[in-house]
């Protein structure tokens, strides 16, 4: 006991009362760390066992999603593919090492700083497109990884992921290079890799959309 405490004791003033740190407005909103661990473990078991829409009686398993769980940016695409039915996580094809290169060349690594996660969590058979009532069956897994990830960009990847997420059927072309807004957080639109792969010319815009996601990142 120091000295001050002694005295305190002394004059019958024990316990002693210490200020307590001011806690930021964050701090205060946020669940301490393990919640939120269990929150994602509690989540994934969720998603595992989804049986929502017909999709569960179609796949290997589900493909809840990849990366750092404190990650600033989350990249959201479509739907699983085969090679991701097969191993169980998002963007492990071809397209996913494009999309691995260009994150790369802005400082970004799926095992560091960025969360990868898709509409859908479960392929949709003979890689057909998914069907709008499939993605909203799906949706509030994906609402739930945001607000746990809670992320401070959204990049929407491909015409099914950023019109499922601004619930428009605008185009892509319209839709990029500007800041949109999904679940309260600050959304950009580009294209698909795997579309990227067969249109090579659109790598530069892609890369136009990677620059403006880390400028607009820079600023928020
Ligand atoms: N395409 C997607 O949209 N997501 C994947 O995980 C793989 C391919």
């Amino acid at each position: 006991m120091g000295r001050r405490e002694a005295i305190l004791a002394e004059m019958g003033l024990a316990p002693v009362w210490r200020l307590k740190k001011r806690l930021s407005v964050e701090e205060k909103a946020a669940p301490p760390p393990t919640e939120v661990a269990n929150a994602w473990i509690e989540l994934k078991q969720l998603v595992s066992g989804c049986v929502k829409c017909g999709l569960h009686k179609t796949r290997t398993q589900t493909v809840f999603g990849v990366g750092d769980p404190h990650a600033q940016w989350m990249l959201i695409g479509e739907a699983p593919g085969a090679e991701e039915d097969r191993l169980g996580d998002p963007f492990v094809g071809q397209a996913g090492r494009l999309l691995d290169n260009m994150l790369a060349a802005i400082g970004l690594d799926r095992s560091k700083n960025v969360y990868i996660a898709n509409v859908l969590k479960c392929r949709p058979p003979g890689n057909r497109n998914p069907e709008p009532g499939e993605a909203a069956k799906c949706s509030p897994h994906l609402l739930r990884q945001i607000e746990l990830l809670n992320p401070k960009l959204i990049l929407a990847m491909g015409r099914f992921a950023a019109q499922t997420l601004l619930e428009t059927d605008a185009s892509i072309a319209s839709l990029r290079g500007r800041l949109h807004s999904y679940a309260g957080r600050p959304c950009i639109v580009t294209y698909h890799p795997a579309y990227l792969l067969r249109n090579l010319p659109d790598k530069a815009k892609a890369w136009a959309d990677l620059v403006f996601a880390r400028k607009t990142m820079a600023s928020l």
